[in-house]
């Protein structure tokens, strides 16, 4: 498996202060949909996860090939670290990664930049995250390429190693061919992921951008629409769709230990009073996510009804992303500004229109804060799929929640039927939205939830993981059919 983010990172804890001579080594898991999602299913697996290692303790505790044994407590598969230069992390990561391809496919077309120094490292570090792969997969073996990082190493890897079964799941949305078509190095990466046998997307509709995309600009590539595959120099891709799940049953059992002392000390915390409505939205600080567009609707509502003031609350749950990237910056700081000028403007004495926390909070906690809040508020203005969505409806054990969803999610597809459709930049309708959530009935409350949690049991991760695998296993049979 090969992944940006890895599932374990260590750090160093204490100063030596405390008088034995060294600090201590400690292990956290980074946070993020993507990781969490597969380190269970590693775990499942037992093999090599190869990924960056950017702790600053990952080199003291792996061997000499840079190799730690995790999870940690209780070992079940190799982590590989790769080592990147902080130019190497600029331009690949902060780069090309988060600058050109994230907000390319996310078709945020003016917030791309390409820059020759973030193509050159994005290039080169695919080649080493390619190599560290090879030194595993050497006479064959299967290697599962996660996201939009790595849209080379596939080829490089297949080049090298023609025998070896390469799948990759895109993570995030794919273009429009018409937005696609500014980016300079677009044969580059629709090439290097034709490396792959298999090719994962949340949607049928990205897989289909996809295959359009390469129609268009890879004329020397056929695209056969019945099979969805892509036959392209003597080699086979097959484009199939998988929507990502949560692990739906670990976030029930997790939100069912959450009693209602956890409840009164998270609200106590955080000045909520006892009956006040809690509507809750979890997000890393990304522009993609509709934060301020969000608040936007929540000042519209707090100005267009004034009863609500004193009686709902909005809970913020954010989490610091990209920190180094000047877009993701100013995007923090204009919604602590936001946040602060509606509390400002609506707040009292003894109520908050808006908490905001950036709090890290464990996973059990998420679900308590999930399970306990009235409403949840999913916003995104493009995402490819939203797991916070469905997190939410699992951990809504017992149906009382509303979630509100923008249709720009992935997850919209699966949901609709339960979730009320919020969108994001139609301000007037998002508040009514909202007033129309606050106002349901429990009886319909609870059948809209119930719809969706058994859409969300229904097609979890594990359900995610078979039908990937057994589809890999498809494709695999197949190929070697036709040798
Ligand atoms: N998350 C979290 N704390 C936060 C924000 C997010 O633990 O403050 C987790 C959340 O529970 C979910 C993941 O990060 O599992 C976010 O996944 P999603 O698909 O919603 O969005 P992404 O961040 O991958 O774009």
């Amino acid at each position: 498996l090969v992944s940006n983010r890895q599932p374990y990172r260590h750090h160093y804890e204490g100063d030596g202060s405390d008088g034995d001579g060294g600090r201590s080594i400690a292990v956290d898991n980074p946070v993020g949909g993507l990781t969490a999602g597969l380190d269970p299913v590693m775990q499942r697996l037992d093999g090599t996860w190869v990924a960056w290692g950017d702790g600053e303790a990952d080199f003291a505790v792996a061997d000499e090939d840079d190799q730690v044994a995790v999870p940690p407590e209780n070992p079940e598969y190799t982590l590989q670290r790769v080592r990147l230069s902080e130019d190497e992390v600029r331009g690949y990561y902060d780069g090309y990664a988060n600058q050109a391809l994230w907000p390319l496919c996310h078709t945020d077309t003016c917030r791309v930049r390409f820059e020759g120094d973030h193509w050159r490292h994005y290039r080169e570090v695919n080649q080493r995250f390619a190599d560290g792969v090879l030194e595993h997969a050497q006479g064959g073996g299967t290697v599962w390429f996660q996201d939009y990082h790595f849209a080379l190493a596939p080829r490089m890897v297949k080049t090298a190693e023609p025998d070896a079964f390469l799948m990759h799941f895109y993570h995030i949305p794919w273009p429009a061919p018409d937005v696609f078509r500014i980016c300079p190095q677009r044969t580059e990466l629709l090439d290097g992921l034709l490396g792959n046998d298999l090719l994962g997307f949340h949607l049928p509709r990205y897989g289909t951008l996809f295959m359009e995309c390469v129609e268009e600009f890879l004329p020397e590539a056929t695209v056969d629409w019945g099979a969805g595959e892509v036959h392209y120099e003597d080699h086979v891709t097959t484009v199939r769709s998988f929507p990502l799940g949560v692990d739906a049953d670990d976030i029930r059992q997790k939100s069912e230990d959450a009693d209602g002392m956890f409840e009164a000390r998270f609200r106590h915390e955080h000045g909520i009073g006892e009956d006040v409505t809690l509507a809750l939205g979890v997000d890393r600080l990304d522009y993609t996510k509709g934060i301020p567009q969000r608040l936007e609707i929540l000042e519209h509502l707090f100005e267009t009804r004034p009863s609500l003031r004193g009686e709902l609350t909005y809970v913020q749950k954010g989490c610091g992303t990209r920190e180094r990237v000047p877009a993701y910056q100013r995007l923090r700081d204009r919604i602590e500004d936001e946040i602060d000028r509606l509390n400002e403007r609506f707040g009292t004495d003894d109520w908050q229109p808006i908490v905001y926390t950036t709090k890290m909070y464990d996973h059990d906690a998420l679900c308590g804060i999930y399970r306990f809040s009235d409403l949840a508020l999913v916003s995104p203005l493009r995402d490819g799929m939203n797991l916070v969505a469905k997190e939410y409806v699992a951990s809504q054990v017992d149906d009382d929640g509303v979630l509100l969803l923008s249709p720009l999610a992935g997850a919209y597809e699966e949901l609709s039927d339960g979730a009320l459709e919020f969108d994001p930049y139609d301000t007037a309708a998002g508040a009514d939205a909202i007033e129309r959530a606050l106002e349901m009935d429990e009886r319909e409350r609870h059948s809209r939830m119930r719809t969706m949690r058994r859409r969300v049991h229904e097609a979890d991760l594990p359900t995610w993981l078979d039908d990937v695998l057994e589809t890999a296993g498809q494709v695999r049979a197949t190929r070697l059919e036709g040798h």
